[in-house]
């Protein structure tokens, strides 16, 4: 048989995890004692108080049936109250809350709801795989925005001419950002907003760790900004703010109109989430927040342990405010995919090569805190052994 698969999945970049899951999953088998800082999903278990609703709702069987397209009332109630709550930000339920299976299958479908062959995307480099992948998928463009140092991993809007911005349809931000923990303020968001409006460019913020901050810091809503229904959208999941990775619920808000046909695309290849799961959802949604403070505190302080082990072993690394990352430079002489094999093969640490998030992540590797703080210092002493 003679088999051709779809073009477009040839013009795929190769997807760098999949390359380093696949080492991973060699060396395991051949006996060598992994430590995996490589994972960006929470080491920490879902709060009882939202099993328990889950549990509850799973003997209804009412709860059986497939929900509505844009997910059950109940959970986007929830959605607009915790706008509302943490944000002072209004929304509609019906019209600009729509309930996603995870933000990763909302980005996807995203891109493909507002992407024609050729239209170009802005995506932060480095950053999540999903923006880049999906729009190639599409049949669209990446224009790299840039995230450096200098910066503070904010990328400078004005780089690219006025001539490039025509052909732009669409634009990504996010913050607290992967891989690179950096945080914004909300006049970053209200710059953001003018600047694309001013150019046609739709406007969508991941923000997939919108709950998971620490040392003071609490991360805005780019809804926050007057006018921002205009043409924004905002991504949001309880993957990490609540440690729910594996249930797959997360939402879209902001803009009806756009979040309209991303429900017709949506209703056309999927039934929404289950019941019992939107319904949780909601109960952790509605709940107070404050409880998640512990939660962050052990993030903040994992995050202390490890930069201060890092800087003893000449590693510099400075300490986000949010997410569940550190963002640290390789040393001297190292790639960031050969720091990355030396720690895997010769140390037994798993971190994640910069590269894997796009080429401005040269120089860089990433760290997950969703581990242990025993664990994060053994890390750093296997690692000192080959610098
Ligand atoms: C983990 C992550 C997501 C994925 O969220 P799901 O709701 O689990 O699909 C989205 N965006 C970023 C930046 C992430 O790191």
């Amino acid at each position: 048989m003679n088999i051709k698969t779809a073009d477009r999945m040839d013009e795929l970049p190769p997807y760098l995890f999949d390359k380093i899951n696949g080492k991973k999953q060699r060396l395991k088998a051949t006996g060598h004692d992994l430590l995996d800082l490589g994972i960006g999903d929470p080491d920490l278990p879902t709060p009882d108080f939202i099993k328990e609703r889950l549990v509850q709702e799973l003997d209804q069987p009412g709860n059986h049936k497939y929900s509505g397209f844009s997910g059950c009332l109940e959970f986007r109630e929830a959605v607009a109250d915790f706008y509302q709550k943490k944000f002072h930000v209004h929304l509609d339920p019906d019209s600009e809350v729509l309930a996603l299976i995870g933000s990763k299958e909302g980005v996807a479908h995203f891109v493909f709801s507002m992407i024609d062959r050729g239209d170009e995307v802005m995506i932060p480099d480095p950053s999540y795989p999903v923006y880049r992948m999906a729009t190639h998928l599409a049949g669209g463009k990446v224009r790299s925005m840039p995230l450096k140092p200098d910066l503070e991993f904010q990328p400078d809007f004005a780089e690219l001419s006025e001539e490039n911005y025509k052909a732009v349809k669409l634009a990504f931000l996010n913050y607290p950002g992967n891989p690179t923990g950096a945080t914004v303020d909300l006049d970053f968001f209200a710059h953001a907003v003018r600047f694309f409006r001013q150019r046609n460019v739709i406007l969508a913020h991941d923000s997939a760790y919108n709950l998971v901050t620490y040392d003071g810091y609490q991360a805005p809503s780019i809804l926050q900004v007057d006018g921002a229904k205009d043409a924004v959208v905002e991504f949001g999941s309880l993957s990490k703010g609540f440690n729910m990775t594996g249930w797959r619920i997360g939402y879209i808000v902001g803009n009806a109109d756009l979040i309209n046909t991303l429900k017709t695309v949506k209703s056309n290849l999927d039934s929404s989430q289950f019941l019992p799961i939107q319904k949780a959802a909601a109960t952790a949604l509605t709940s107070d927040l404050s409880a998640l403070n512990d939660r962050n505190d052990i993030y903040s302080q994992r995050a202390d342990v490890l930069i201060e082990g890092l800087r003893k072993i000449g590693i510099d690394a400075g300490k986000p405010k949010g997410s569940i990352f550190i963002w640290a430079r390789v040393p001297e002489g190292y790639t960031s995919a050969g720091f990355s094999e030396v720690m895997m093969e010769e140390a037994g640490v798993v971190v994640t090569p910069g590269v894997a998030f796009g080429t401005y992540g040269e120089g860089y590797f990433r760290m997950s805190l969703s581990v242990p703080e025993h664990l994060l210092r053994e890390a750093v002493r296997r690692m000192q052994v080959y610098l």
